[in-house]
């Protein structure tokens, strides 16, 4: 399998003051492509550094893709440093900066000579044509190794990447990279790797957990001639961990959470309101996110203060103040209302301490109470979440979303 590296180029990524959001892209092509990525880099515009660099991946790498850097200021060093790299001179395309000359001229821009050196490029390189920018990029091969430089602003990164980009390097490398994700939630990532322990070694396709809030992704890696090929690699692996995991895994790929949960509860013909305190409607916000969400979801109250579980949901103040508005009791009240009053099948409360201090209560941070309530009966769950106030929030919006999965799946 070919190999590729990525150079990210840019002081500005490196101050953190924008996010590299082309090289996961590219990543994604070269995978599509059949070409395994290695590393990805940032490197400032030095010039030294930027031609070690890449000298240092094309070591290492057949393929070496470098993003930003390619336009006319003195910042822009990427065409010259990939010249160093290759050993290469520079070599200006007359009849190229003759168009740039022709375009500032059309439109009146006075011409800064230093727009010229757009029209260089690496005397083993031919460029590619950027329709929507002055800077074209380019495809330097020499002694075996390909190198792609890319500028750096989007309009102009991607519509190159998907278009000529990825179909030279789709001829280049003969086959795809696959992944699939599965998605799992009530387990944490340790348990879900030693479940699946003797599956965690295999090479074709790999099977690599990634924790994220609330849930695991399971991404199945299969590198085959072509898509389908390596959907016939996964299958088995999907099947066999569903037959491990079960009901832990609720959806693949970008299917949320929610709506997964909409879908089931719309297959059964039940519908949800909620009642919110802590999250402050973050658990009808990702509800309503899903289109077509209003088959199943009805709507709900935002009941932050005492007063309003009060007035808006009837909770009555006598068992609040007994029991603080963080506890069991309020949480099956709030979701017992959400259901009667918007007769819904389903209510859910979510109440909570979301921090970053102890409530007037004296209620721990992080404690949160989470009920649902049928006809059948109310249930409430008890959560100790760790983390900032926002981590907190969405871990329990996270955790009421699952738990209503549960049970509407055994409704
Ligand atoms: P230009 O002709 O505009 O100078 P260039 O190829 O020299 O193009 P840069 O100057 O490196 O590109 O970057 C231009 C802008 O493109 C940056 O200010 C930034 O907004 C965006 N950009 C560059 N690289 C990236 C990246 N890796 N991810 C996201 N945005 C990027």
């Amino acid at each position: 399998m070919k190999t590729a590296e990525i150079v990210s180029v840019g002081t500005e990524l490196l101050l953190g003051q924008i996010i590299d959001t082309h090289a996961p892209v590219m990543a994604q092509i070269l995978a599509e492509c059949g070409i395994g990525c290695q590393r990805r880099s940032t490197i400032g515009d030095n010039f030294n550094r930027l031609t070690d660099a890449l000298r240092e991946s094309l070591s290492r790498a057949d393929v070496l893709v470098t993003i930003g850097g390619l336009g006319p200021t003195m910042d822009d060093l990427t065409r010259d440093a990939i010249a160093a790299a290759l050993g290469d001179s520079l070599v200006r395309d007359e009849a190229y900066e003759a168009e740039l000359r022709a375009w500032f001229a059309s439109r009146n821009y006075e011409f800064a000579e230093s727009n010229a050196k757009q029209a260089d490029r690496p005397e083993s390189g031919v460029t590619i044509k950027n329709p929507f920018g002055t800077a074209p990029g380019l495809l330097c091969q020499k002694n075996g190794k390909v190198v792609i430089a890319l500028p750096g602003p989007k309009g102009e990164f991607v519509p190159m990447a998907q278009g000529p980009v990825r179909e030279f390097l789709e001829t280049l490398g003969g086959g795809v990279i696959h992944s699939r994700v599965l998605r799992v939630i009530g387990i944490g990532e340790s348990m879900v790797e030693q479940m699946l322990e003797e599956l965690m070694d295999a090479e074709n396709p790999t099977v690599a957990p990634y924790a994220h809030t609330g849930e695991v992704h399971l991404r199945v890696t299969a590198r085959a001639k072509t898509k389908a090929e390596a959907n016939v690699l996964i299958d088995p692996v999907e099947a066999q961990i569903r037959s491990i995991l079960g009901d832990h895994l609720y959806g693949t790929d970008d299917t949320t959470l929610e709506e997964s949960l909409l879908r089931v509860l719309e297959s059964k013909g039940q519908t949800v309101a909620v009642a919110e305190s802590m999250t402050g409607g973050q658990l009808a916000g990702r509800l309503t996110a899903v289109p077509g969400a209003s088959k199943v979801f009805i709507g709900g109250w935002v009941t932050y203060t005492v007063s309003m579980k009060e007035n808006a949901l009837g909770i009555p103040g006598d068992l609040i103040s007994e029991h603080g508005p963080v506890s069991a009791a309020v949480a099956e009240q709030m979701a017992i209302a959400a259901r009667i009053r918007s007769g819904a099948t389903f209510g859910i409360a979510i109440t909570g301490n979301a921090g970053p201090t102890a409530d007037v209560d004296g209620k721990p941070v992080g404690l949160v109470f989470i009920s649902t309530s049928t006809q059948t009966g109310t249930k409430v769950e008890e959560l100790k979440l760790r983390g900032t106030r926002e981590d907190i929030q969405r871990r329990a919006t996270q955790t009421a979303l699952s738990l209503l999965l549960d049970v509407a799946k055994v409704l």
